[in-house]
């Protein structure tokens, strides 16, 4: 099951404000470090100790009036295929509209679990009029704010039972996935692993899940290959094209242990790359890049391959620790690596570091840099551990964690970095009181 909550509704519901509030927290940090400043429409939660990637499909409308019902019906099918749960968000101002009856029927159809939030509920007499939207027969039927943000809190209770623990990922076979935009070559490298026969699959992939999972094992690597070919076949049943390939890369990214984020040497690092690395970042998976079509890039000399991965390093920054690997799958150059690549990144994901190391790695970092003070405070430091999680994860034990400054944070992250290989593995570290 996939951790992805799907909020839908006709427009001026109040999606995009409750959106805003469940990621909010974390907003900032995304933006700052993605350079991102157009509204975002997707983005992670953290609630209940659980970690799910929120989708706003009313960033993606169109906003022609002709398409403009046929785009939100194919964005609810598309959100119910792909999410462990939908918010289906209405207006307590206008009552239940002709718009609203058809998005609930087909989500009554498609059944998937659905919490009704009945939004603009702002006073007393609003919860009043709200009552009508029982009617719709929905199980579950909350009233919120979002601009208060009153009754969120139980929005995102009814939601936690949906997703996974943080344990629950699999250890097994590690799960690596293939993603980039249209054109960036993920087909060509696909067949390329595992033939042209699959590619067929993808084809008549009809009605059904078309991000396809295959078993490769060969030249002695065992993986699962999950890949969002065949984009733009599907498309085509799906009006919103952007809307439709960005939904498969946040499924791809969910259902994996590691990204592959190819990328088209003829087009270079954009936009919606960063957004996605983002993403995958946020959801600590692990991260290789593919600069794809390598031989299409003119008058390569000696240096050309260090200069683009120190720019790509600058627009990744501070999240730089990542591999990257120039490729042509035209002219089968270095396919084999970006698989040893791949694997090395869940070799790095997936080490436990003993907690008596650990100690003595901490112990030595502060005696190198010792936590500066806040405000004539300073952070007693007491001890680390790794927590059992599928990524790499470190409780730290301090007096009172507010005493820690991010640049401390930022520095003990790095020398784990220096120590030890987390090469394209996000890092999480919690400060923790004792
Ligand atoms: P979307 O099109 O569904 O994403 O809707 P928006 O989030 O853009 O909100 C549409 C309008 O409703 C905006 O003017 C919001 O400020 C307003 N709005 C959103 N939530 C609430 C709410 O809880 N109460 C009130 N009174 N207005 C709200
Ligand atoms: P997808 O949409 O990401 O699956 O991209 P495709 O695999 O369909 O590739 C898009 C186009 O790029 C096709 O015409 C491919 O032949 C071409 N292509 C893929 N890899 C390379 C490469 O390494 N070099 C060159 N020159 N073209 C490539």
């Amino acid at each position: 099951m996939s951790n992805i909550v799907a909020i839908v509704g006709r427009p001026n519901v109040g999606k995009s404000t409750l959106f805003n509030r469940l990621i909010g927290r974390r907003q900032s940090i995304v933006d700052d470090f993605s350079g991102v400043t157009r509204d975002r429409q997707y983005g992670v939660c953290d609630w209940g100790g659980k970690q799910f990637t929120v989708v706003d499909t009313g960033g993606f409308v169109l906003n022609s009036n002709d398409v403009f019902e046929s785009a939100i019906r194919s964005q609810v099918r598309l959100a119910t295929e792909e999410a462990a749960i939908v918010i289906f968000m209405v207006d307590v101002t206008t009552g239940i509209t002709d718009l609203d009856e058809q998005v609930a029927d087909m989500l009554r159809r498609s059944k998937k679990p659905v919490i009704l939030v009945v939004n603009k509920v702002d006073n007393h007499t609003r919860l009043l009029d709200a009552q009508e939207f029982w009617s719709m027969g929905f199980p579950e039927t909350l009233m919120m704010s979002s601009i208060t943000g009153s009754g969120s809190g139980e929005v995102l209770d009814a939601v936690l039972p949906f997703i996974n623990e943080p344990l629950d990922e699999d250890f097994g076979i590690p799960k690596i996935s293939i993603i980039g935009q249209p054109n960036a070559g993920k087909s060509s490298f696909l067949n390329a692993l595992i033939g042209e026969e699959r590619a067929i699959v993808t084809e008549i992939a009809g009605t059904t899940r078309d991000t396809t999972h295959t078993r490769y094992s060969k030249f002695g690597k065992d993986f699962i290959l999950i890949d969002t070919a065949g984009i733009r076949k599907k498309a085509k049943v799906h009006e919103n094209l952007e809307f439709y390939s960005v939904m498969r890369a946040i499924t791809a990214i969910e259902e994996s242990d590691i990204c592959m984020l190819m990328i088209d040497a003829t087009q270079g690092l954009e936009h919606q790359d960063l957004a996605i690395f983002g993403l995958a970042k946020e959801r600590r998976k692990g991260i290789v890049i593919l600069i794809n079509k390598w031989d299409l890039v003119e008058n390569k000399e000696a240096n050309t391959a260090k200069e683009w991965e120190e720019r790509l390093r600058a627009k990744l920054a501070p999240f730089s620790d990542v591999p990257i690997v120039f490729m042509s799958v035209l002219e089968k150059q270095r396919i084999m690596k970006a698989l040893d690549v791949a694997e090395e990144v869940h070799r790095n994901r997936t080490q436990r570091i003993t907690t008596s190391v650990l100690n003595e790695w901490l112990e030595e970092s502060m005696r190198v840099l010792e936590p500066p003070s806040v405000k004539g405070r300073f952070a007693k430091i007491k001890y680390i551990t790794q927590l059992p999680l599928a990524y790499p994860a470190f409780a730290i034990f301090v007096n009172n964690p507010n005493y820690v400054k991010e640049s401390y944070r930022q520095y003990l992250e790095n020398r784990l970095r220096a120590s030890y290989n987390f090469s394209g593995v996000p890092l999480t570290l919690f400060f923790r009181e004792k």
